[in-house]
């Protein structure tokens, strides 16, 4: 504060060796105005009492009596104080970069600058001294002040800059020293008689300066331009006439409010440009940020559903088991029946949505593999209402078939069709009040096979029709919650629909207006030979297969157990291990011809074991993998680890049976 007070009296100074060196009345050049007003709108109004001792003293050096010094300090300090009050009152920046500051600022530097000229015109009117200083002028001579000074003190010289680079750094230099060159051709008399050229030139250096270096340096470009202008009519080669000198002053003072007041609005409109543009690029990576860690998140969740589905099939696999030995022990025909057969519906319905929730992650993973083949629709169809008949026979529903006459034969994978139709019909039971129809017809149109599923049920609200097939969307709705699921069974749907290059399409009139889903896949060709379909195998035949020597292994003893009662009531000897080493000891001694062997076992892994096992017995022993994981590469791995077959968890009796079936 005190270097502004000094800065105050040593323009006030200058000021003065200006007024005495040319006699400039009634030209003003009032220096310290700006000064004072950028002290105030800095360090606060309270540092008044700087400016007012500055200007005391500033008007007694000038000449004035003590009386009429304090009057003159007075008018200064309220100057100053009325403008930095506007500033803050404004709430003004003082980086001055936002064009609303400068503008606002160009306002109170026009406006508070008439105080002191008021005022001084006023204490002149009473004095009888002839004077010839008009008020305008005056006037001029203040605004120019408080143009140049103020925010070249408030921010230009005060602000620290980063360093720059090294090609900023030179742009700079260059600019500054064309500028100064430029201006110092006001020295000389060629302006005075090619004014144009001149004025351009310097607009160009501003412009540069405006859109190139802020409002930083283009408040350094307006003083130094404004020194060196307001010098030349004193120092330059080309000194006006006294007459003229006044007039000199004036023009330039004019062309100095101009240009500061435009390219103040241009830098400041610039530099709020560029603070807009870097804000925007700042939020634009901060939001590529986190869509990235949404992305991370996301993946980790689909990792984490893919791995909790995988662990609860787990322990499912030995319960399904013993099911199916209660079942073969004929424990079904006791007065354990009811509750045996309610755990049976139960485990099946919770296997169902483990294998959902699997599916959905696969996709999410694009881990989806189709097998496709030559199919019947209505194969998949019947297929499909089988499995789904015990409950829409629990919930009363009539089923209306009209289908088109002979096949309908698209490519597609049996087993994701069948999930397809499955999932279409158990929603249709799902949300249809009990005694409701459901009506499923096929027919043939552009090229494509049509499967139709409608009902009279509950109905969707069109609002929530685009939305259904996303995951995890389900009509917010009491029967709905009645009867679970996770909202995952249409986004299925549509992604298996998609994977065999077909659509779905959902149609309701509103609620309680029924739904009609319509599956659309394209026409295929059919097999060429009749019974390329593999037929089911009877319970009898399976039971009548010859006897083997099975060793079992997996480090989870429910599931060698279970599983080995199974294999025992089926006719087979059953060996046991639960773990690599162990496997191999036993398959040493008792030369077992199959092997059921889980992939993550304790000590070595089952890959391990069978590569051991094929080299001991070669093509005497079948090996078949039961691994908790069921992709293309898992099932390659096995092969090439000696595997004949590979079977994914939980194994159910069906696929057992099966898998010895073939042998
Ligand atoms: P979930 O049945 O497990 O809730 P889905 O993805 O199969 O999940 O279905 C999503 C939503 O679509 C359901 O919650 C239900 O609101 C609506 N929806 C599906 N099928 C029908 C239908 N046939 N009638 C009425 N609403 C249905």
């Amino acid at each position: 504060m005190f270097l502004f007070a000094l800065a105050f009296l040593l323009v006030g100074h200058f000021g003065r060796v200006i007024f005495s060196a040319g006699q400039t009345y009634p030209a003003v050049v009032l220096a310290p105005n700006g000064i004072a007003l950028a002290a105030l709108i800095k360090y606060g109004g309270k540092k008044w009492k700087y400016i007012m001792g500055a200007a005391m003293l500033n008007a007694l050096f000038n000449g004035l009596l003590p009386g009429g010094a304090f009057i003159a300090s007075v008018l200064y300090v309220l100057q100053a104080s009325v403008g930095a009050w506007a500033f803050h009152a404004l709430n003004l920046d003082q980086r001055f970069s936002h064009l609303r500051d400068t503008l606002w600022f160009s306002g109170i530097a026009l406006l508070t600058s008439a105080i002191v000229p008021i005022g001084g015109m006023f204490l002149l009117s009473l004095s009888t001294a002839p004077n010839n200083t008009t008020f305008f002028y005056w006037w001029l001579g203040s605004i120019v002040s408080a143009l140049v000074f103020t925010p070249l003190l408030v921010r230009g010289l005060s602000e620290q800059r980063p360093a720059a680079s090294p090609a900023k750094g030179f742009e700079i230099a260059l600019a500054f020293s064309l500028l100064i060159t430029v201006d110092f051709f006001f020295w000389t008399k060629y302006p005075t008689e090619a004014t144009l050229p001149f004025v351009l030139l310097q607009l160009g250096m501003f412009t540069w300066i405006a859109l190139r270096m802020g409002m930083s340096y283009m408040s350094w470009a307006t003083f130094i331009s404004s020194v060196i202008f307001l010098c030349a009519p004193f120092y330059g080669f080309d000194r006006p006439s006294a007459d003229q000198l006044s007039l000199r002053i004036i023009s330039t003072e004019v062309y100095m409010c101009i240009f500061a007041i435009l390219f103040y609005f241009l830098s400041s409109a610039f530099e709020e440009r560029n603070e807009a543009f870097t804000s925007l690029k700042e939020k634009i990576e901060e939001l590529e940020h986190s869509n990235q860690r949404i992305l991370q998140e996301d993946l980790k969740k689909t990792e984490f559903i893919a791995v909790l589905a995988h662990e609860l099939r787990n322990p499912l696999a030995p319960i399904a088991n013993n099911l199916s030995w209660m079942e073969l022990e004929g424990i079904q025909e006791t007065k354990y029946k009811n509750p045996i057969d309610g755990i049976t519906k139960q485990v099946r319905h919770i296997s169902r949505l483990l294998e959902d929730l699997l599916d959905v992650s696969r996709i999410n993973q694009g881990k989806i593999e189709l097998r496709k083949q030559p199919l019947d629709l209505h194969q998949s169809i019947r297929y499909a209402i089988d499995s789904v008949r015990p409950f829409v026979q629990a919930r009363d529903l009539e089923v209306t078939l009209d289908l088109h006459p002979g096949p309908l034969w698209v490519s597609a994978d049996p087993l994701r069709l069948e999930q397809i139709v499955i999932n279409l019909l158990n929603n249709a039971a799902k949300y249809t009040n009990p005694k409701g129809r459901i009506r499923i017809s096929t027919s043939i149109g552009g090229g494509t096979a049509i499967l139709q599923i409608s009902d009279n049920g509950i109905g969707i609200c069109p609002e929530m029709l685009p939305k259904i097939f996303d995951s995890f969307i389900q009509a917010d709705n009491s029967i709905t919650r009645t009867f679970g699921g996770l909202g995952i069974g249409l986004k299925l749907v549509r992604t298996l629909a998609e994977l065999h290059g077909g659509t779905i399409q959902a149609e309701s009139d509103g609620l309680d207006k029924g739904s009609r889903f319509t599956l659309k896949l394209p026409l295929g060709v059919p097999p060429q030979e009749s019974g390329s379909i593999a037929q089911e195998p009877s319970a009898a035949a399976l039971l009548n297969s010859s006897n083997k020597k099975i060793l079992v292994v997996d480090d989870n003893k429910d599931v060698v157990y279970s599983l080995g009662e199974v294999l025992r009531l089926l006719g087979h000897e059953v060996l046991k291990a639960y773990d690599g080493e162990q496997a191999l000891s036993i398959a040493l001694t008792h030369r077992p011809a199959i092997v059921l062997l889980d992939i993550g076992l304790p000590d070595i892994t089952g890959y391990e074991v069978a590569k051991s096992l094929r080299e001991t017995f070669g093509s005497g022993v079948t090996l078949i993998a039961i691994s908790g994981y069921g992709q293309a590469e898992d099932k390659l791995r096995a092969k090439q680890a000696g595997f004949d077959q590979h079977l994914t968890k939980p194994v159910s009796m069906a696929d057992i049976k099966e898998a010895i079936k073939v042998l």
